[in-house]
């Protein structure tokens, strides 16, 4: 297959999955909550590690009802803080991250930094959560966010290889085969299609939009 006619196909692949998510009402991810929104996508990001999109989704709302900054939130009690995010995994961890990252933020004047680099010298935050915040915090795009659901979906649709295991291996090889407009959507279009139809154990393949355009790699258990 050419560039081009895989160009193609992965067009036609995402736009079909639009379609069927606007036609399913999917639920929107915790994320989307917050583009524009630098400090909360990050700590929305950092959060949702490991967690089920409904429970980040009510972590955060609630954790930002009371404090959406980083001075505000430290001044909450640790108590606090982990009855309040306390339904997402690791929470005990994840508290400890959330008052270490508001720290440095308010050292640096409250300012969410704004490379890959810097994020990752906060503790929690490793290159998913770092490319995440800055696609939703700032809108940049150099990159594909690759988490569980984008690998996973790549590797069936025949997109990663099988063998790839990191993200950022994953993202510079995505970068090859997506049309550059779809990389900032591909990952929250990924995360719902996986939770509505690719789903890791037993996908849809009967009912997926996009059944006849998926080679179905390393797929065992469809759903009949
Ligand atoms: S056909 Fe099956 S494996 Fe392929 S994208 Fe659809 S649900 Fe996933």
């Amino acid at each position: 297959m050419t560039t081009n006619e895989e160009q193609a196909r992965v067009r036609e692949i995402y736009d079909r999955i639009v379609e069927a998510a606007e036609k399913g009402h999917w639920d929107q991810t915790a994320l989307s909550y917050y583009i524009g929104q630098p400090f909360k996508a990050l700590i929305a990001a950092m959060l949702s590690a490991q967690t089920r999109e409904e429970h980040t989704i009510a972590a955060t709302q609630a954790l930002f009802a009371l404090a959406d900054n980083p001075a505000d939130m430290l001044k909450l009690s640790d108590a606090q803080i982990l009855r309040t995010i306390g339904r997402v995994n690791y929470a005990p961890a994840k508290a400890t991250y959330l008052r270490d990252i508001c720290q440095k933020l308010v050292e640096r004047g409250g300012e969410v930094p704004h490379t890959v680099d810097e994020l990752t010298e906060l503790k929690g935050v490793g290159w998913k959560v770092a490319v995440l915040t800055l696609a939703i915090g700032y809108g940049r795009t150099e990159d594909i966010t690759v988490d569980v659901h984008v690998l996973r979906i790549g590797i069936r649709l025949g997109l990663i290889p099988v063998e790839t295991k990191k993200p950022p291996k994953a993202n510079d090889i995505l970068k090859t085969v997506l049309p550059r407009d779809l990389w900032p959507h591909w990952n929250g279009l990924m995360v719902r299609f996986g939770r509505a139809i690719c789903a890791p154990t037993y996908p849809k393949c009967k009912i997926c939009p996009v059944n006849d355009l998926c080679p179905k790699i390393g797929v065992e258990r469809p759903v009949k």
